[in-house]
């Protein structure tokens, strides 16, 4: 783990390299060293961002912002195997579902996006919203209906959940139209083919409306 000293330093270099004042090194070590979302993980060494630094002076024609020196530091440093989670299948990630009624147009919106776990895994993922942030987020909507998130006996969300029992019993009646004539496995395969296809997702982006909240979400 890096220490408040190291850090201090490595920013202290840096600063001296492009003539920033004292002032400006210990505000980049303040965020470094205390940021909730961009302070060093513990796995970064003294010599890990100490290389930053010096790397950083090197190759670069202006002064980092405390972001840039934060992933170099990280890229340079030997990164340690974290391991996941039971509840996020060992990926440190979380799909979280939302469903919320649009107060404007009293219309059923559902969002499905991917957050981090709380786990070590998932803290890799730092810079993202933690899928408790979303779900209290969700939670606090106006019009909030429901709010599902994946654990270990809930491993993924299915193409059903995602679009909705009235979308999917349209969806279902769609493809047995299309399915006139065709045999049982026919239908199962179109079906499948159906569930994968890029219209169908755009088709469900209509339902996302980005909002605030969302920030820091993966898109799926
Ligand atoms: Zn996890």
């Amino acid at each position: 783990m890096a220490t408040r000293t190291a850090i201090t330093q490595a920013c202290r270099t840096i600063a001296d390299a492009y003539g920033k004042p004292d002032k400006w090194a210990e505000g980049m070590a303040a965020i470094l060293a205390e940021n909730p979302g961009l302070k060093l993980p513990e796995w970064v060494t003294d010599e890990g961002i100490s290389m930053a630094a010096e790397s950083w002076c090197r190759d670069e024609s202006h002064p980092p912002v405390a972001q840039e020196l934060r992933s170099l530091a990280l890229r340079l440093s030997r990164r340690p195997q974290v391991s996941g989670c039971h509840d996020c299948g060992w990926t440190g990630r979380r799909e979280v579902l939302q469903v919320w009624v649009d107060p404007e147009t009293g219309q059923e919106r559902r969002r499905h996006a991917i957050s981090a776990c709380t786990c070590e895994k998932g803290r890799e993922y730092t810079m993202h919203a933690v899928y408790t942030e979303v779900v209290r987020a969700a939670q606090g909507r106006p019009g909030f209906v429901s709010v599902t998130v994946t654990n270990r006996a809930h491993e993924v969300i299915t193409a059903r959940e995602r679009m909705g029992e009235q979308a999917w019993a349209e969806f279902q009646r769609q493809a047995r139209a299309r399915g006139q004539g065709m045999s049982r496995e026919q239908l199962d395969q179109d079906l499948r083919a159906t569930i994968g296809r890029p219209e169908l997702r755009r088709q469900q982006d209509l339902y996302a409306q980005p909002s605030h909240h969302d920030r820091g979400e993966w898109e799926l």
